[in-house]
């Protein structure tokens, strides 16, 4: 299959009132159609720029982004976005956050309130669709918001550090529930973490961005068989991709030895 999201010699510098922040710089990378790939790298190397520059909601201002052989200028169709932050209106219940997706792309609201319901219930939400957001925990929220992402069918996925504020346990849930779905739509998904593990346990391909300005320094191809039990993450051949990741991390001078 042939690239999903192609990335030539990206850039981007920001103008700001303290002067030109360049947030990436030469950034190569082909994503795959059905991949998932992660972008992995410390806070503040540009993994959001980079993603909102995917999604059209963001400008490079050197070299280009195409998504399907078209060059992205503003949000492709097709796309679903999670954001780290779960981005919910506190005015409307679940059930009509999760809609907003399909308004937004001026589709009727009906035809897609069976499919909402149906996702809700399989992120165990289906007893919350009538609740608003403040009476739900973090991590339900980041599942309502996942629906949402996941309710107008997108082909490509980015999701950029949607689990980051969740509990550990409550995140092994939603990569397992994140993993599985990613298989069955035969989706592409961008995933941004700053976790190895998490990295590795959800990607066909993890690429490693450097401090600011970020660019891609190398691209591991993690060949772990799917499905993956949450208990492969206790097997040698996982601890080796970590093991490999974190090496390079430290010769970047990200984490110490
Ligand atoms: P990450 O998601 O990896 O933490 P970001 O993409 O958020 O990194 O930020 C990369 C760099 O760009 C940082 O130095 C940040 O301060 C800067 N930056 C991000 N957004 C803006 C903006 N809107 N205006 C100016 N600088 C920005
Ligand atoms: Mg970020």
């Amino acid at each position: 299959m042939g690239a999903c999201v192609e990335i030539l010699d990206a850039g981007k510098t920001y103008r700001s009132a303290r002067g030109p922040v360049t947030a990436l710089t030469g950034v190569a990378l082909a994503v795959q159609e059905g991949e998932f790939l992660s972008l992995l790298g410390p806070s503040g190397c540009g993994k959001s720029t980079l993603l909102r520059c995917i999604a059209g909601l963001n400008q490079v201002s050197e070299g280009s982004i195409r998504i399907r052989d078209m060059e992205v200028r503003r949000p492709a169709e097709g796309l679903g976005m999670v954001f780290q932050r779960d981005v919910l209106l506190d005015w409307r219940s679940i059930r009509d956050n999760v809609l907003l997706a399909a308004e937004f792309q001026g589709l009727r609201r009906r035809d897609f309130v069976e499919r909402a319901q149906a996702l809700l219930a399989r992120f165990g939400l289906g007893e919350f669709a009538d609740r608003n957001p403040w009476e739900l925990s973090g991590g339900m929220r980041q599942r309502a918001a996942i629906c949402r992402a996941l309710l107008c069918e997108p082909q490509i996925l980015l999701m950029d550090e949607p689990f980051g504020a969740l509990d550990a346990m409550t995140r092994d849930d939603l990569n397992v529930e994140l993993a599985r779905i990613q298989q069955d739509g035969g989706r592409t998904v961008v995933f941004v973490t700053h976790s190895i593990a998490e990295a590795v346990y959800l990607s066909d391909r993890v690429a490693v961005m450097s401090p600011g300005p970020g660019r891609v320094v190398e691209v591991f191809d993690i060949d772990l068989p799917r499905p993956r039990p949450l208990s492969i993450r206790e097997t040698p051949e996982f601890a080796r991709h970590v093991g490999a990741i974190r090496g390079l991390f430290s010769r970047l001078g990200i984490v110490k030895e």
